[in-house]
């Protein structure tokens, strides 16, 4: 299988001096799910937002289906859906006008059956109407996810979908996330929980303190930690 994302040597300082990523190397072949796992602070967010172009490295390469992030953003950027951990939404919108709007944002041509689709693989083209406010939580999600699509990205970001979810969206997040794969979208989600990654993902990424441990196989890591070869600390 091809590669889709590929990142080579980042680095990431803040302003502050904390050092965030230290030389992440990582490659997210076409069509997998990869479940970057990790504790609080590890850098999970900061490597989506530098790949979304939202937070600027400070050493390293990226690039998007062949498209290097600094050289060719707009192209690398298109191929992308990222779906952010807060439910940021205009409250008085329809849903149907946050993907409409969100589609033109990347300066696709209208396409009205694609945004059906999406909203119907979403379970919310009965929804199209109704304003983001009148939605549950459960649907807002979903809106989020239906604006990330909007302009048909290949590669799907979803940075903590399950973070402060009951058991039941839970689930519904992971239906979402095999429709999407069943479609040929590449994911990577990030998760604290190594039993969410055990369920969903393909492959795991192991992240801490801005490094990478290992990624590995789902189920030639859980046969590791099972035969004790391997132990995580996270916490
Ligand atoms: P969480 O699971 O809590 O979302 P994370 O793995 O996504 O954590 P990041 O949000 O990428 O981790 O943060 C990595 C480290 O960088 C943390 O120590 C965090 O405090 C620090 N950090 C994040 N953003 C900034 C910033 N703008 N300035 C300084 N330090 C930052």
């Amino acid at each position: 299988m091809a590669s889709i994302l590929e990142i080579k040597g980042l680095e990431k300082r803040y302003a502050s001096g904390h050092v965030a990523l230290h030389g992440v190397d990582l490659s997210i072949e076409e069509g997998e799910i990869l479940a970057l796992l990790g504790p609080n602070g590890a850098g999970k967010t900061t490597l989506i937002s530098i790949v979304c172009g939202l937070v600027m490295p400070s050493a390293g390469q990226v690039s998007v289906g062949g498209f290097d992030i600094r050289r060719e953003y707009r192209r690398a950027r298109a191929l992308i859906g990222l779906v952010p951990q807060e439910i940021a939404l205009e409250p008085f919108e329809t849903v149907w006008n946050v993907v409409r709007f969100s589609r033109g944002l990347f300066g696709k041509g209208r396409d009205d059956a694609h945004l059906e689709d999406v909203l119907r693989s979403l379970s919310l083209w009965d929804k199209r109407d109704a304003q983001v406010r009148e939605l549950s939580g459960g649907m807002k999600r979903r809106v989020l996810i239906a604006k990330a699509l909007a302009h048909e990205p290949r590669i799907l970001f979803l940075d903590e979908p399950t973070a402060g979810v009951d058991v039941e969206l839970r689930r519904s997040m992971w239906e979402v996330v095999e429709g999407l794969r069943a479609r040929g979208v590449t994911i990577i989600l990030t998760t604290h929980y190594i039993e969410e990654a055990e369920e969903i993902a393909d492959r795991i990424a192991v992240i801490a303190k801005g490094e990478i441990l290992l990624v590995e196989d789902k189920a030639r890591l859980m046969d590791r930690m099972g035969q004790k070869e391997l132990r995580i600390e996270l916490h």
